[in-house]
Order: structure tokens, then sequence, then C-alpha cells
């Protein structure tokens, strides 16, 4: 549960540009603030890490996957389709069922309308010579499933290959108890930091026009927007899982940071704060801080877990001064 305020009964628009929006202005993760905040900060990892939340799934999968359905064994340090293609086909089938079943509740059947939907303007299905088969959603699809996720198995393969053949050390629990668990969060600051970086790099004309502009085609965004990229976006997107070639780690890390990036950006993507089911907020997924760089553009390259955009002078807080502040500078990004 979140403190989100309730949407009102009639569901009517927040604000000229929105139909909902959190408590603005948009916050950071808890991390940050000076003097720490030791209470706030504690629930806020209660709530994100431990509570039901796409976080907490997609750790919990990590596990399921890391300890029971695939553990990386020595057969994995010999390359071999018989392992392989079970990444493939887990990962495919993952994506298909997050980002397809978030399409279906939120628009497919319209689960719940217009309730804690950000954007006022509907979901586009009519045919538009703009997208790949002239359709958003099969736009999206296809790119996600025939270059995101075939990228991100790649990328697991390769580093099961690792772990497998003994190139990289597997790290226990019992050995190392603390720092298997911090890994975790930060390992989602790490990644917080690197789209950060990758994402401005992408916002640099020339490879904006030939690269980026393939995600941007969505500015009305739904689930399956989240991996829909030119595949170097995807490479170097993705290229954050890399990072366990340094860290000391054991798979279910690098599993958590896959579907962190894969299945995290179908629910930050997915145009709603929340999945509200029985009368209730039954799923955070609030992802209003990614929203406002599909309005705006020149604003929020990285993500709320870490203030990169604080810090660097591009944050929009979602006030009407920083939408404002954001086409000025966008302005002067064109003049030069
Ligand atoms: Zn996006
Ligand atoms: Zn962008």
């Amino acid at each position: 549960m979140s403190d989100a305020p309730k949407p009102s009964e009639h569901s009517a628009p927040m604000s000229r540009e929105w139909h909902y929006h959190p408590e603005l202005p948009v916050k950071y993760a808890p991390y940050w603030g000076l003097p720490p905040k030791v209470k706030v900060l504690a629930r806020w990892i209660f709530q994100n890490w431990l509570q039901f939340s796409d976080r907490s799934i997609f750790l919990m999968l990590a596990f399921v996957v890391a300890f029971w359905l695939q553990p990386v064994a020595s057969d994995q340090g010999v390359i071999s389709v018989e392992w392989i293609i079970w990444v493939f086909l887990r990962n495919w089938g993952l994506l298909l069922v997050v980002a397809g079943g978030l399409h279906f509740w939120f628009y497919g059947i319209d689960g719940q309308g217009k309730l804690l939907k950000y954007d006022p303007r509907p979901y586009m299905k009519r045919k538009n010579a703009l997208y790949k088969f002239g359709y958003q959603t099969w736009d999206n699809m296809y790119y996600s499933m025939v270059f995101g996720a075939s990228i991100l198995s790649t990328l697991e393969c390769f580093l099961r290959w690792m772990y497998g053949s003994g190139l990289i050390n597997t790290l226990s629990f019992w050995a190392h108890p603390v720092w298997f668990i911090l890994l975790f969060p930060l390992l989602a600051l790490w990644q917080s930091f690197h789209f950060y970086v990758v994402h401005l790099f992408l916002h640099q004309p020339f490879i904006y026009r030939h690269v980026h502009a393939v995600h941007h085609r969505n500015v009305n965004t739904g689930p399956w927007s989240g991996m829909s990229m030119h595949p170097v976006e995807a490479t170097g997107y993705l290229s954050a899982i890399l990072i366990v070639l340094v860290l000391p780690s054991h798979p279910v890390h690098m599993l958590f940071l896959g579907y962190w990036l894969m299945l995290g950006a179908a629910s930050s993507h997915s145009g709603y704060e929340a999945i509200w089911a029985r009368d209730r907020q039954a799923l955070l997924l609030g992802a209003f801080f990614h929203q406002l760089h599909h309005r705006y553009y020149e604003c929020n390259y990285g993500n709320a877990e870490m203030p990169w955009d604080k810090w660097f002078g591009s944050f929009h807080d979602g006030s009407e001064e920083a939408t404002a502040a954001t086409r000025a500078r966008k302005r002067r990004m064109h003049a030069r």
C-alpha cells in the first residue's frame, strides 16, 4: 500500500495535463534526504522490497529460478542448446505474461477504466503509419520480443556460462550474508546510475534520431512500450547486468537485475499508478517519474531510485514550472 491519494469517486481529471498524478512534487527513494530519516527509509524499504510490489515479485521470481527452476550448475560451464533454450523460452514467456498480462488488464478488457491512469488521452489503438505493422502494440511487441527479451537471454546465458565454468565466483549466502542481502538494493542503485548515463547518451541528437526514436514513438505508453527499443538501445540498457562480472554475486542477483530491467520496464511503462482491484490498490507500479520523460522528453533521464536528474538540473517534479523549464531547455538544446 502506498500513501498515494485515493482516486476520487468520480475519477475526474486531477489537472489540465494529467488525469491522475501521485502527490507532487515527485519524490525520490528516501535514501538521499539529509539528515537521513531512518524511520521513513525503513518504511520505504519494507513497502518496496518486502511487501507485495512489482519489485518484490521480481525478487521472488529470481529466487525461484536460481534455486529451483534452473540453478546454475557445472553443466552450464559448457555451451549447449539443451540449457540455453530454457533461458530463452523462460524470458520470452515471462515478458509475455507480465507485459501481456498488464496490457490485457489495462487496455484489453479495460480492467479499471481511467482509474489511476496518468494520461487523459486513450491508448492508441487506431492504425498509425508511424508504427511497424501499423499499430502501437504490434510495433512494441515486435521490438520487445525479437530484440529485448532475446538480448537479455543472450546476456543471461553468457553470465550463466561464466558462473558455471568458474570464471566468476559464486557468492554464498552463508559466507557473506550481509553483502548477499545488501547487493539487491545496491544493484537497483547501480541500475539507476547506468540508466541515467546510457539514457543521456541516447538523447544526443544523432543517436536519438537513429536509435532512441524507436522507444519514443510511445508518447502515451503501455506495458509493451517498456522494452520496445532499437537493438542498440536494448544492448546498452541491458548491459547493466554485466556488473556481476566485477561485483561478487550469486546468480540470483544477476537474475533479479535482469528481471528488474526487463519486467520492470513493462510495469513502469503501463501508464497507470497502480492496479486497482476489489476496491483497493492491489499492486503499486508508480512510475510517474518516467511518464514525465515520455511527455516532455528532455527531463528525468534517470529514475526515482537516485536523484541524478536533480543533481544535474534535468529534474521534472511534475509541476507547471518544471514543464516551462524543460521546454526552455529543449529550445536551448535545439538551438545549438
Ligand atoms: Zn521509456
Ligand atoms: Zn528518452
